[in-house]
């Protein structure tokens, strides 16, 4: 961390400043020149207050030289993190394709989608059992029943399988669930990102609505600095103030997230555009872009499903999707 000081501050000041510093722990070592001078610390600076050292009359301005994300930084592990999910890998070369619907509605719906998308070329199952409704009247999911309902999917096909958590509490039910994820209305829950990071399941952590991929890289951490490092990114596009589509599809994320974390990182753009004739290019772009997976709604019968059916795929559609993604793959 560095800390310009302000013109004309005084020898004394500077060395009230600098057993300030020195008592949080860091050496302080300082440059003068004809009009600024320059702390440079060094050590463990994570104590350090930022906002309270760049507020101080005599400081300029503060900058933070190393990233506040350590565990998921790429500078921390330069390889690819490859996570095995039941023999399905994804990272590092390795592309997952995870495809179902928005919610489970029913045994016979899930397993009907489960076999059409892995006739089509999914190696992954997504089903939500406990939906983040904005509205609380709208259907919640089949929660526990939904879970069991997966699982049988599983069984059927042989599909690892993804749902989201919402609570903590609910942890015991997803036992024998292969993929936990995290939905961007929870990026920040970090009490629940920390009991996660208790468990040895692979989390798919969502980027927030509104979070920045420094944000998004803090929430990984949350679970990482728990002891879980099977994380798998996905941007599902933000909030902007463009109203055609849902939110705004931040192509650029997946290859700055791949320079920043060596974190699997795969892209959603059901969500992130909210409209099922925008997902196949979406899809298209977020691969070329160096995506590891993508996650994609596919419902049965769209214009009846009880949550998303607006950017739901058909199994058809889906298979087509997943015809051009394999052509992309082969030129990139
Ligand atoms: C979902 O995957 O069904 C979901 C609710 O996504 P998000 O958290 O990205 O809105
Ligand atoms: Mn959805």
């Amino acid at each position: 961390m560095i800390a310009v000081i302000k013109k004309n501050t005084s020898k004394e000041q500077i060395a009230h400043l600098t057993s300030w510093l020195e008592e949080q722990g860091v050496e302080v070592h300082p440059s003068y020149g004809v009009d600024y001078t320059v702390l440079g610390l060094v050590g463990d600076t994570s104590k350090i207050d930022m906002e309270l050292l760049d507020s101080l009359a005599i400081v300029d301005t503060v900058k933070r030289i190393s990233d506040p994300f350590k565990q998921c930084n790429r500078n921390f592990h330069p390889e690819d993190t490859v996570i095995d999910i039941g023999g399905v890998k994804i990272g590092g070369g390795h592309f997952a394709m995870i495809a179902g619907p928005c919610s489970v509605e029913s045994r016979e719906q899930m397993i009907a989608v489960a076999k059409s998308v892995k006739a089509a070329g999914a190696t992954l199952l997504r089903g939500g059992a406990f939906k983040p409704r904005t509205s609380p009247y709208d259907f919640q999911g089949l929660k526990a029943h939904g879970i069991e309902y997966l699982l049988e999917a599983k069984k059927e096909t042989g599909m690892p399988i993804v749902t989201e958590i919402m609570n903590a509490n609910h942890l015991p039910l997803f036992e024998d669930v292969d993929v936990i994820q995290v939905g961007a209305r929870n990026m920040q829950n970090f009490e629940l990102l920390k009991e996660l990071g208790k468990t040895k399941k692979t989390i798919l952590l969502k980027r927030g609505l509104a979070n920045t991929l420094k944000e998004f890289l803090m929430s990984a951490e949350y679970i990482m600095s728990e002891g879980n490092g099977n994380i798998i990114l996905c941007e599902r596009g933000i909030r902007t103030y463009e109203t055609y589509t849902r939110n705004t599809m931040d192509i650029s994320a997946i290859p700055l997230l791949h320079e920043l974390s060596h974190l699997p990182v795969i892209a959603d753009p059901s969500h992130a555009t909210g409209k099922s004739r925008l997902v196949e290019p979406m899809a298209m772009a977020s691969v070329a872009a160096g995506a590891d997976g993508l996650m994609i709604e596919v419902h049965n019968d769209p214009a009846h499903a009880l949550c998303d059916g607006a950017q739901s795929l058909t199994p058809d559609n889906f298979a087509h999707l997943a015809g051009k993604i394999q052509k992309v793959r082969e030129i990139i």
